[in-house]
C-alpha cells in the first residue's frame, strides 16, 4: 500500500513543506497496523523507524517526547520533552504526533519561520499555542495555522471537569448522551486560541481521527475497543 499524506488547503508560501501522514503505507501490524510514528506506544522499534524514514525530509524532522505539557522548544535542541517545537532554520523540521489530540501547524507569510503545535485539552488549557505563537519574530497577523485531524466534538465525550474548564469557549461544550457528560469541540478551541492571538489566517482540516478510522489512529477508539493502545500520525511543517 502507497503512502497516503493530507496536505493543508491554505495558501503558504511555496517554500513551506507541510503534511500530515495517515496510517496508510506503513509496515506495522496489528493495533499500530499501518504507518506508525509513534515510538513510545509499545510497537516493534525496527518497524516504526521503517515507516518514519519514508516520509518526506524524514532526515530533517526533529522527533519530541511529548508529554501534554506546554513546553515549546526552539530547533535544534537537545531538550526534546516538549509539545511544540519552532524553527526557523532551513536544516530542522517541526513534527508532532497525534492520535486523536489536535495538531496545529505554523508558519508566517514570508516563509522565514515554522511551529507544530500537540494540544490535546490540557495543552489548550495551558496555552501551549499561544506559547508556539510567541516564538515568532514576527507579528501574530503575519501568521498562518492549519489545524489537522483531530477528534471531532461528536466524537470525543469528557465529564463535567474536563467540560468546565472550557466553558468560556463559545460553542465549544455541549451537552452529551447522557447526564453529567459532554461533548467538547477541540479543535473548535484552538481555532478561538489561534484568533484570540491575533493569528491572520486560520484553516480547519475538518478531519476527524475517531470518525475516519480507516485513516487515522484514535487513541479513544482503541479505548472503546478495550485495545492497550494505538499508533500515532505526525503532522510535519519545515522550510525548504
Ligand atoms: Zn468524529
Amino acid at each position: 500500500m502507497s503512502l497516503r499524506l493530507i496536505t493543508p488547503q491554505w495558501s503558504c508560501p511555496d517554500n513551506v513543506v507541510a503534511y500530515t501522514s495517515t496510517r496508510k503505507g506503513g509496515v506495522s501490524l496489528g493495533d499500530f497496523e499501518g504507518l506508525n510514528v509513534g515510538a513510545h506506544v509499545g510497537d516493534n522499534l525496527s518497524l516504526v523507524e521503517t515507516n518514519r524514514q519514508q516520509l518526506p525530509h524524514s532526515e530533517k524532522i526533529v522527533w519530541l517526547e511529548q508529554v501534554h505539557g506546554n513546553r515549546v522548544v526552539n530547533l535544534p535542541t537537545l531538550h526534546l520533552k516538549a509539545d511544540a517545537s519552532y524553527s526557523n532554520s532551513k536544516a530542522y523540521f517541526c513534527a508532532v504526533m497525534t492520535a486523536d489530540c489536535v495538531p496545529v501547524l505554523l508558519c508566517d507569510t514570508k516563509g522565514t519561520e515554522v511551529a507544530a503545535v500537540h494540544a490535546g485539552w490540557k495543552g489548550l488549557d495551558n496555552q501551549i499555542i499561544l506559547h508556539a505563537i510567541e516564538q515568532f519574530d514576527c507579528k501574530p497577523c503575519n501568521i498562518m495555522a492549519w489545524i489537522g485531524p483531530a477528534i471531532c466534538a461528536k466524537c470525543y465525550e469528557v465529564d463535567a471537569k474536563v467540560a468546565g474548564v472550557f466553558k468560556n469557549y463559545t460553542g465549544a461544550v455541549s451537552p452529551g448522551p447522557e447526564p453529567e457528560k459532554f461533548l467538547l469541540d477541540l479543535p473548535l478551541i484552538a481555532a478561538l486560541q489561534l484568533t484570540q492571538a491575533g493569528v491572520g489566517s486560520i484553516t480547519q482540516s475538518h478531519l476527524c481521527t475517531y470518525c475516519q478510522n480507516e485513516l487515522f489512529y484514535s487513541h479513544r477508539r482503541a479505548t472503546h475497543q478495550n485495545k492497550k493502545s494505538t499508533g500515532r500520525i505526525v503532522s510535519v511543517i519545515g522550510l525548504l
